[in-house]
């Protein structure tokens, strides 16, 4: 039995997704001709409360193009010290938009009102970047899959107002937070100027992002997706599998997030765990004790089917999916138990 626990994105399309993606129109999208990424992009837009949607090869490409549409060169954007674009986006902050970054030391990847309005710079300040956006991550992906309380986005949106300055959501993994806050996804559209969503974590679509705003900042985002090379063809068997995940993979997420919770309770109680973070949805965060080799674990684990991976200084990672069951769940719950380090 091969485990991998290393990600949410290691899942395969299933037989009912792939049948959907074969049976899909399509068209040149380029030309804005395909039916089937039409229709995915007015759903998602819909969901969100928001008026358009743009489909996507990958999130960076999305959350890169909306730091480009918000932003000129020279001015700085506002996030959290863990976020995804400044950390994991290869730097595209500044090589596609020219921007730096004012990094806060947030909570789990979180950010609040009052940390953004004392980051702001004097726009009078003529010798200090033009702050112009900020960006947060719903879940937080380094945060460990922590959950904004959404009332903190509405008070970062009134700081954003006060400031003239634009909000970008980067809801790789919405569709988690969502399931566990229950808020309603039409209210991210009110607060927001732009949202980026993946469909290929969480809910298992093999490839797939969308940008969300209004009418005419996708019409911009239509030109910078295609600057950026992500202009794509007949890609509505994409789009199908988006459709299929929509419709079918949502609500199960908490079924990832149970298990997730319950290899926190198993690794609690072993000896050689310092610690495990909090656990909210799909993402599970640990530390062993310092006399334990991280990376001896690993290789353990992987002797027996088990692959996880490792955060540095001494901290692991697990993330629960789709093609993580529940007889995987019970046997990786039995080896940790068993483990002799
Ligand atoms: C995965 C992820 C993205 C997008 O990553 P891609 O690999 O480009 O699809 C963006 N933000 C966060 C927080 C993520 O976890």
């Amino acid at each position: 039995m091969e485990i991998n626990l290393v990600s949410d994105t290691v899942t395969k399309p299933t037989q009912e997704m792939l049948v959907q993606m074969f049976q899909a129109k399509v068209g040149d999208d380029v030309y804005k001709q395909d039916p089937t990424v039409i229709e995915l992009e007015a759903k998602v837009a819909d969901y969100f409360g928001m008026e358009a949607a743009l489909f996507f090869p990958s999130g960076t490409m999305a959350n890169q193009t909306a730091i480009k549409l918000h932003t000129q060169p020279g001015e700085q954007l506002i996030a959290d010290k863990w976020a995804h674009v400044y950390n994991y986006e290869g730097g595209g902050v500044s090589f596609n938009s020219g921007v730096s970054c004012c990094l806060l030391d947030g909570n789990r990847g979180m950010i609040t009102a009052n940390q953004v309005a004392g980051a702001i710079n004097d726009p009078e300040f003529y010798h200090s970047p033009l702050t112009s956006l900020v960006c947060v991550e719903n879940t937080t992906n380094k945060g460990g899959g922590a959950c904004y309380d959404f009332e903190e986005f509405r008070k970062i949106r009134k700081v954003c107002d006060t400031n003239n300055l634009k909000f970008h959501l980067d809801g790789a993994r919405i569709w988690n937070a969502l399931v566990v806050t229950k808020d309603d996804p039409k209210e991210y559209g009110k607060v927001f100027d732009t949202i980026s969503v993946c469909l290929s974590k969480g809910l298992g679509a093999p490839i797939g992002s969308l940008l969300l705003s209004d009418k005419e900042t996708i019409h911009r985002a239509l030109r910078i997706r295609k600057i950026l090379g992500g202009g794509m063809r007949q890609v509505g068997y994409l789009a199908a599998a988006g459709l299929y995940a929509l419709e079918h993979n949502i609500d199960r997420l908490s079924e990832d997030h149970r298990r997730a919770k319950e290899l926190g309770n198993v690794l609690q109680k072993l000896d050689w765990v310092a610690k495990v973070e909090p656990i909210e949805t799909n993402i599970l965060i640990f530390s062993v004790q310092p006399t334990i080799n991280e990376n001896g674990l690993i290789d353990q684990l992987k002797q027996k089917g088990i692959s996880i991976s490792s955060m540095g200084h001494g901290k692991l990672r697990i993330v629960t999916h789709l093609d993580y069951r529940e007889v995987m769940h019970s046997y990786v719950m039995e080896t940790l138990e068993k483990l002799i380090l």
